[in-house]
């Protein structure tokens, strides 16, 4: 079994306490690997070396087109290393191997090409005369050495939204995987290292949250922090952050909505209802989770929806024929389970699922049978808070402004989907759903070129688009004198002498 490496200042080292851990695959629960847990000082010596990367200069001041030219590589790389990292991500995470292969990877790439691309075109807004007497103009510049801290759920491609604009801007990075999914991570390392990304401008360490990502957050060495994970740990950040006034980055939870009107074409809902809520296992930030039907199509929509689910095919990640692999761990099995059992408790009818199914040669894989439950408790844990597993809530609805005001009363704001005939109710409804995105007529779909952003408690900033670029850089104000004179007529207004 291996045992790998972190990455710090271009070298490849081990904790310097020498303390390992265990990395599984939730499919089987078998121990696939061995990661460092870094310790205060591995933590310090990489958030230095980011800080000395980028006071150096040859990063941050090498023209974009040198550093996009060198991050493109990685993107070959990828493709050319597709199998591994396929492999790798899917026994880490235990999603199938189609989703892997046919979207996770590829999409990825396609991400960083975007980003590649996308930053040789960074430009300040003004170069004018905004008072007579001079000329302004707006740079934008690198923000310096910044944290990077990513959730299990995509590896891979977390890592690349956030790290990737920020180094393809000039800053330095530090980054920590989540320790259930470390692996894709160090991966990655061996490939902007081949690809000849100067030494510190790319450091991977990794180990818990509550030391080493609670370190990163306290540093002094870095001026940001870019989180992806959970609203509750973005809080924490946020103040950790403060004892140095850290810009932090946080892309948060969420709870989708996915409204159904009566005029919708409802197989078409019921087809994007199950990959909405079913991506990622279940575990995707905007999953499909609310599931607001109006009550004159309610029975059809849930009959076509449970029939649909009837037909899942849940097991073994590595084989083509599967749709849906376990959770990630134990742990948040149990989550999802509580959950299901609370909304139960809370006046909820489970109408399928919520039960572990047994998966021949996966006994002790982490599986689940997705939930559909039907409520009228709008107050219910189910409907209000992020399960982060395969439960469908159904709800019923009456008219569009009672639709709405539900679907906005909850303190996320990230994913939402309205499915509807009528042009006029789309549009009112993308202007009233107070959430990053609202999809017509379909789910999840994020191409990257558009902003993936969260309003409220999923966030704020954004990932993908030239927006996360902005995210990265500062703004300056940079103002020549057109006058050449020794006292500006203007002085006099201060000060007469
Ligand atoms: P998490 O918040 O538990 O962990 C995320 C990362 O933070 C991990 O690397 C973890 O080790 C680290 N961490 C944990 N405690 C920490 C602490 N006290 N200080 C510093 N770092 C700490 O989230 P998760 O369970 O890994 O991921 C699931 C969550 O991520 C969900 O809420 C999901 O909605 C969210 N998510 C959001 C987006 C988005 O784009 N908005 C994308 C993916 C996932």
């Amino acid at each position: 079994m291996e045992t790998y490496k972190m990455y710090i200042n271009g070298e490849w080292v081990v904790s310097s306490e020498r303390k390992l851990i265990d990395v599984k695959n939730p499919a089987t629960d078998e121990i696939i690997a061995r990661v460092q847990s870094a310790s205060k000082e591995d933590v310090q010596r990489a958030t230095k070396a980011a800080r000395t990367s980028f006071d150096s200069g040859i990063w941050s001041r090498m023209p974009p087109g040198e550093r996009s030219n060198i991050l493109s590589k990685v993107a070959n790389l990828l493709e050319q290393n597709m199998d591994t990292f396929v492999n790798i991500e899917m026994k880490n995470t235990g999603k199938s191997i189609k989703q892997v292969s046919g979207y996770d990877i590829p999409y990825t790439i396609d991400n960083i090409k975007f980003i590649c691309g996308a930053s040789r075109i960074m430009e300040g807004k003004a170069m004018a005369e905004y008072v007579s007497d001079g000329t302004s103009a707006v740079r934008r510049e690198p923000i310096g050495a910044v944290g990077i801290i990513t959730p299990w759920n995509y590896p891979l491609m977390m890592i690349i939204w956030r790290a990737f604009p920020a180094i393809a801007t000039g800053n330095s990075v530090v980054v920590k995987p989540a320790s259930y999914t470390p692996l894709t991570a160090i991966k990655l390392a061996e490939l902007l290292e081949k690809a000849g990304v100067p030494k510190g401008v790319f450091n991977v360490i990794t180990g818990p949250g509550s030391s080493v990502g609670e370190e990163l957050a306290k540093s002094k060495d870095l001026e940001m922090i870019a989180f992806t994970g959970s609203t509750e740990v973005g809080k924490r950040l946020s103040e950790l952050g403060a004892s140095n006034l850290k810009k932090v980055s946080l892309e948060l939870g969420g709870k989708a909505p996915f409204i159904v009107f009566k005029d919708a074409n409802i197989d078409a809902a019921v087809e994007s209802a199950i990959v909405g809520g079913l991506v990622n296992n279940g575990q995707d930030c905007a999953n499909s989770t609310r599931y607001y039907i109006h009550e004159s199509i309610f029975d059809e929509f849930v009959s076509k929806l449970k029939n649909r689910l009837s037909k899942l095919r849940i097991g073994d990640p590595e084989s083509m024929d599967t749709d849906m692999g376990p959770l990630i761990s134990q742990s948040q099995r149990e989550r999802v389970e509580s959950y299901i059992e609370r909304g139960k408790n809370e006046g909820g009818n489970i109408l399928l699922g919520g039960d572990r199914p047994s998966i021949k040669g996966h006994e002790h894989g982490y599986y689940i049978n997705p939930a559909v439950i039907y409520t009228e408790n709008e107050n219910s844990a189910i409907v209000k808070e992020e399960i982060f597993g395969p439960v469908f809530t159904v709800l019923k609805f009456k008219d569009y402004e009672d639709v709405i005001r539900r679907s906005n009363d909850v303190t996320y704001g990230l994913g939402s989907s309205v499915w509807t005939s009528n042009i006029t109710t789309a549009m009112r409804a993308t202007r009233d759903l107070r959430f990053g995105t609202v999809w017509v007529n379909e789910h999840v779909v994020v191409p990257s070129e558009m902003p993936w952003a969260g309003y409220k408690q999923s966030g704020h900033g954004a990932s993908l688009s030239a927006y996360s670029l902005e995210e990265f850089t500062y703004i300056k104000h940079v103002y020549f004198d057109l006058t050449g004179k020794v006292r500006k007529d203007w002085y006099s207004q201060i000060f007469k002498g």
